[in-house]
């Protein structure tokens, strides 16, 4: 796609460039999975070169040279393109993020200054640092179950944890910020198994 994206000429007026409202474009596979999400000016470029259909339009107008066109908010490429899926990076914040900031253990939902992150199989038991022996914990359930396992403390787990799929792994991406409305329906689907 790098070729293309010099050969799309267009000129744009009376649009704040900065303007996050729309900054962003959600770009789906030709399976309409999400794909990635890109700027509206690789987006509109890829519309003018016909390689995407627009799904869903933003309410701000670009104008070309001899043609106008809504911004789209959700674009869908028209041949698939495969892709090697990312590993979600395995961090504190992304533990706690699987988790959606609960302790596995009590349910309860707490700031991440008040979480940890605890070892199901206790290291000293051979417990591994991995997404499938790794949950978020309150600091009073960490306390006690102790170097024990959750039967032994008399702890139960809320759901056994497992390594995020793919999608979640997207959401992660943009937790700081709610996606567009205009996204949601599409952020849901996906053509790929997780
Ligand atoms: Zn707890």
């Amino acid at each position: 796609m790098k070729e293309d994206r010099k050969s799309a000429r267009f000129s744009v007026r009376g649009i704040t460039p900065r303007s996050d409202a729309f900054e962003q474009v959600l770009l789906l596979n030709a399976s309409f999975e999400p794909l990635n999400v890109i700027n509206w000016k690789r987006a509109v470029k890829l519309v003018f070169l016909e390689k995407v259909e627009v799904l869903q339009e933003s309410d701000r107008i670009v104008h070309a040279v001899s043609d106008s066109l809504k911004v789209p908010a959700v674009i869908r490429l028209f041949r698939y393109v495969g892709f090697r899926r990312r590993d979600i990076k395995f961090s504190r914040q992304n533990i706690y993020f699987r988790d959606k900031f609960r302790c596995q253990y009590c349910g309860e939902k707490l700031r991440p200054k008040e979480l940890t992150c605890d070892h199901v199989i206790p290291r000293s038991r051979g417990g591994k640092t991995t997404w499938t022996n790794i949950v978020t914990c309150c600091i009073p359930c960490n306390r006690k179950k102790g170097g024990r396992t959750p039967r032994e403390a008399g702890l139960r787990m809320m759901r056994k944890p497992s390594r995020p799929s793919w999608l979640l792994g997207f959401h992660m991406r943009f937790r700081s910020h709610q996606p567009p409305a205009s996204w949601r329906e599409y952020l849901f689907l996906s053509g790929r198994p997780t």
